[in-house]
């Protein structure tokens, strides 16, 4: 489980060495996905140009001390001169304050930059996500996009904060560093660059085992964010419990806990390794100069002072950071790019149902329903409608029944366009869904779902959500309507009783009137109610029966109907099967018929109406 890497994804196993299929998997870093990438800093291209500036400054300015130590040691120590040993003293110090106060301000305006591409990002990426259909949120794993949507992104906050800065700090510092020391000394320069090739190897292979680790340590924390979400959630700790998978799970998250320590050691581990080899092989550079440049100074009579060796090895000690870290960077860049990629594969998600272009908003709102010839499939290979048509009529209503996984929910899910036909046409009002707007059309249908989801806080927040600016006296009506005000009435709170997360310190009965109230709240045109299979007390069927059926009598209204009572109050009842429609009519008739109704209402609507009679 958990992970659902993408194709771009990073689902590497680890190791000392890349495999080849790992390699495949390192982002491509092409022209393309370069210039998306510089597409979210250009709005920022003035703060970068000053965050430039100061990086260039701050690193020419960090490099002052190390060259004015040669004039410390010839012109203020050998020299014995303490007025220009002071004044360089006072310089080297002042220039070092400088480079650090230019340095706070990089790092402010860095830190800004990352935050607001980071924010923008974050908006755009949830925005893209609201608009995927059903589909996505069914098919894909909630840890996978929560961690696309937290560590992923916030991951590009440290490319800007730390990859970006240290790859533009480091190359200045090294190029200046490098320019001083071949205008000081061209043999001693070269000598002081031969050790850097060492750098190489060993960076090259930490580099590597780093790479591996990051990715498994990703893959890793998208299963604990995955098993997490599964088992902490209400319904998913339900489940733990009655089945008693406590040890079950327990042992899972301790798994993939422990698979995260034993990573995290080894790329500490990782990287105390490699920096005894680089501390060794940087010392062998100061030892030789010290050496060559002795032998120049003895032998061969050059004009090299102390001073100028002092600050050859000095600023030879400056550049092995830089080099370290600019060969180092190749890992963060990879690491970065395959961030990115990740975030833009989500991006890139074609959004199914969209606003259409020129969308319809027609002022006379009438909630009439036509299929014609709707076909769909939640999964290409396999269809689940087949020539699905019926008309509905202003203020009428129609039942839909049939066996479970017939396709009633589906048709219902094609009218608010959870889902589009795979081909055919579904009307509202008289127009294809796929040109009205979006909002409009789903402002105007009002759904009772099976599932009812309300969230935690008061009735109240829960009503008001759908329709904020409504008035007490529409609260209360709203209430009445779906038989629920005589509950709430009886509450302590009132409409202010909290119900729980999920609802869950309500009934299923109240939960659903309550849903209905929420509904009518939106005085929708058209009305949808997936009337619950689960079986409620007779009370509360009964309940939720007198109010569905005066609203059902009033407005245009759908129903998958259970029960023969919701049955028998539509004008035409359609009966589904295998996803087709096989019969339809009055109950009357559909009884006689001796078809797949009658077996229906034989098996199941007589017992549920004989239930209600008790
Ligand atoms: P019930 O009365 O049990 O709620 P239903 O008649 O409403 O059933 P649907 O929920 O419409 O049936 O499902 C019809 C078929 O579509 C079923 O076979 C189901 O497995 C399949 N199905 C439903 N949702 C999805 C989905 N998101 N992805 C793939 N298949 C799905």
């Amino acid at each position: 489980m958990a992970g659902g890497m993408g194709p771009g994804g990073m689902g590497g196993r680890g190791g000392k060495y890349m495999t080849e299929e790992e390699k495949q998997a390192l982002p491509k870093i092409t022209k393309e996905l370069l210039a998306r990438v510089i597409s979210w800093l250009l709005p920022y291209w003035k703060q970068l140009l000053v965050s430039l500036g100061c990086i260039a400054v701050s690193s020419v300015l960090g490099i002052m001390p190390q060259v004015l130590t040669g004039r410390i040691i010839d012109e203020g120590l050998i020299g014995r001169n303490l007025n220009k040993l002071v004044l360089y003293i006072v310089l080297s110090l002042l220039v070092t304050l400088c480079a650090n106060l230019i340095g706070v301000a990089e790092s402010y305006m860095n830190t800004w930059i990352a935050q607001h591409i980071t924010f923008d990002m974050r908006n755009a990426m949830y925005r893209h996500l609201q608009k995927m259909s059903q589909r996505f949120f069914t098919g894909n794993n909630q840890g996978d996009i929560i961690t696309r949507m937290t560590s992923d992104i916030s991951g590009v906050e440290q490319v800007i904060t730390n990859t970006y800065s240290s790859i533009l700090s480091n190359s200045i510092t090294l190029i200046v560093a490098l320019t001083a020391m071949y205008r000081k000394s061209w043999v001693l320069a070269t000598i002081g660059l031969i050790i850097v090739p060492l750098f190489t190897l060993p960076t090259r292979r930490a580099g590597k085992t780093r790479w591996n680790l990051t990715r498994e340590a990703q893959e890793c924390n998208d299963e604990i964010n995955g098993i997490l979400n599964e088992t902490m959630s209400v319904s998913g700790q339900l489940l733990v419990k009655l089945f008693c998978k406590e040890e079950y799970e327990y042992s899972r998250y301790e798994a993939a806990n422990r698979k995260m320590i034993g990573l995290h050691i080894k790329e500490g581990m990782a990287g105390r390794w490699f920096r005894v080899v680089l501390s060794t092989i940087t010392s062998i550079g100061p030892m030789l100069i010290y050496l060559v440049g002795g032998v120049l100074i003895m032998k061969y009579d050059s004009s090299l002072t102390v001073g100028d060796i002092t600050v050859l090895v000095a600023l030879l000690g400056r550049m092995y950071g830089p080099v370290n870290s600019l060969l180092n960077i190749q890992v963060d860049w990879m690491r970065s790019m395959a961030l990115f990629n990740r975030i833009f594969e989500y991006f890139d998600m074609p959004v199914e149902v969209d606003q259409p272009v020129r969308a319809l908003a027609p002022k006379e709102v009438r909630g009439t329903v036509e299929f014609r010839n709707v076909y769909f499939a939640y999964e290409p290979e396999r269809m689940i409608l087949h020539d699905v048509s019926f008309k509905l009529e202003q203020g009428k209503s129609i039942a839909i029944v049939g066996p479970s996984g017939s396709g009633k929910s589906t048709i219902i899910n094609l009218i608010p366009r959870l889902y589009d036909a795979t081909s055919g046409n579904v009307l509202f009002g008289g127009f294809n869904v796929k040109r009205l707007d979006l909002h409009y059309l789903r402002t105007n249908i009002g759904v009772v779902t099976q599932d009812t989801y309300l969230f935690n806080g008061s009735i109240r927040d829960n009503l008001l959500y759908v329709k904020p600016e409504a008035t007490e006296e529409e609260l209360i009506d709203a209430c009445r309507r779906a038989n629920i005000y005589d509950f709430i009435e009886q509450q302590p709170e009132g409409l202010d009783t909290m119900v729980g997360n999920r609802g869950l310190k309500l009934s299923g009965g109240e939960k659903q009137r309550i849903s209905i109230a929420r509904v009518l709240l939106k005085e929708p045109a058209l009305l949808i109610f997936d009337e619950a299979t689960s079986a409620l007390d007779s009370i509360s069927e009964s309940r939720i029966q007198e109010a569905i059926d005066p609203l059902v009598k009033a407005h245009t209204s759908i129903l998958i109907a259970h029960r023969l009572s919701t049955i028998l109050a539509a004008d035409e009842i359609l009966v589904v099967k295998e996803g087709r429609i096989v019969e339809r009519g009055r109950h009357d008739d559909l009884v006689r018929l001796g078809g797949v109704y009658t077996e229906l209402y034989e098996t199941q609507y007589m017992r549920t109406e004989e239930k209600t009679e008790e």
